[in-house]
């Protein structure tokens, strides 16, 4: 209870704790079974790609019988925050679409949030997700994916800041022409121009002036030392995991955690088995290579049923795949950070419903108790558990303003 207290006072600043009482009993039902510190942490997710399933036709105002995240499973999770990823795919969209497909993600986000003010409400500040966790309900917030959305534009990065993005990854696999991804560096010959370019810097001004977080997920090394050295706020890299556990041109080297670090930011852990572990790779090629002729003729059954089929997809892979790394290995990548570096930097970034299978234990959002349980497990203390589920995340958000 002493615990609740102090939430209820985190939740509402001043004298409305009687009213926060009141309320807290809503959302705290939703989270039945979950251990007591995650239900009084607030809960942060930086990274979910659910709004792809709702650009395919998912209701997810409704308990979806596929894919990763929803409104319902979100709340059977936890989950006071959700950062909806806005990802304008560059394969699909021309150069100078770009920003129109963001902004357009962004309607149908608000859309939904508006036949739903019951179930979430859009967040643009820390005192904004405090009132509205303290209601029982979702604080949904909106990170863009891709630099390629501003389309060598500052005053748009302006105008994704006030239709209420709170954070900027600057490149997806993708490159826009002021920053290399991952990706781009990881195939880049010696001597080809990395990093930032002088419009990239503006950016990065631009960004920190309005106080639009900098997300360095998928950029590349050259790049993200390029921003840690322009940067006066601290950044995130959404979702990433740890090279030295699993070497990946998607994962953070030593330097770059103790860069983040001394940079105040934090990290996102990517649920990702990918990039969680070495022995996914080596499965997943192996069964899709063998259910290829399988996958290809369901796809012609499913015909422009997308949904059906990528439920078919991922069902068919869980069965054949035994070495889906588990719940054990995402806090693997979180006791490698804090062993390096302290537990003020760790946060959660699922990439849910941007992944094609999660971890054992970790198969949705409404699984995301069973985090905490292996932290509690490994001995980590309410204190940490707090910081790690959205504390560390809430402190860079506040850091932002001016
Ligand atoms: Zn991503």
């Amino acid at each position: 209870m002493r615990h609740i207290i102090s939430k209820c006072r985190r939740c509402r600043a001043g004298g409305r704790l009687l009213w926060m009482l009141l309320l807290l009993p809503v959302h705290l039902s939703a989270q039945a079974g979950a251990p007591d510190v995650h239900t009084r942490s607030i809960v942060v997710d930086l990274h979910s790609d659910v709004l792809l399933q709702v650009l395919r036709g998912a209701d997810i105002s409704r308990k979806l019988p596929y894919g990763q995240v929803d409104l319902i499973r979100l709340r059977e999770g936890g989950v006071d925050v959700q950062f909806f990823a806005v990802w304008p795919d560059p394969d699909k969209y021309l150069p100078d679409k770009m920003y129109h497909q963001a902004v357009y993600m962004i309607s149908r986000l608000k859309a939904i949030l508006a036949e739903n003010p019951d179930k979430a409400e859009l967040a643009l500040s820390v005192s904004q997700i405090e009132r509205i966790v303290a209601q029982g309900k979702l604080a949904a917030c909106i990170g863009v994916e891709g630099g390629t959305a501003i389309e060598n534009d500052l005053n748009k990065i302006d105008s994704l800041c006030r239709m209420g993005a709170r954070y900027l990854g600057l490149t997806w696999n993708d490159s826009p022409p002021w920053a290399t991804s991952g990706e781009d560096e990881y195939k880049l010959k010696a001597g080809e121009p990395k990093g930032l370019t002088e419009f990239g810097r503006r950016v990065i001004r631009r960004m920190n002036d309005l106080g639009m977080i900098v997300d360095l997920s998928h950029s590349g090394e050259q790049t993200f030392r390029d921003v840690i050295e322009t940067t006066r706020k601290p950044v995130i890299a959404s979702h990433s995991d740890v090279y030295n556990l699993r070497h990946h041109y998607r994962n953070l080297k030593d330097w770059q955690i103790r860069a983040i670090a001394q940079n105040g930011g934090v990290i996102g852990m990517n649920f990702y088995p990918e990039f969680l572990d070495y022995s996914y790779t080596d499965a997943i090629d192996k069964a899709l290579k063998d259910g290829d002729a399988r996958l290809d003729s369901m796809r012609q059954v499913f015909g422009s049923d997308y949904l059906g089929y990528r439920a078919y997809r991922s069902n068919y892979l869980k069965s054949v795949i035994d070495t889906l790394p588990g719940v054990a290995r995402v806090v693997d990548h979180m006791d490698y950070i804090i062993g390096l570096v302290g537990d003020d930097y760790v946060a959660v970034g699922s990439d849910f419903d941007g992944i094609t299978l999660a971890p054992k234990g970790l198969e949705d959002v409404s699984q995301l108790p069973n985090l905490t349980r292996e932290m509690i497990k490994r001995g980590y203390s309410d204190e940490r558990i707090t910081k790690i589920l959205g504390g560390n995340f809430l402190r860079v958000m506040r850091a932002q303003i001016n």
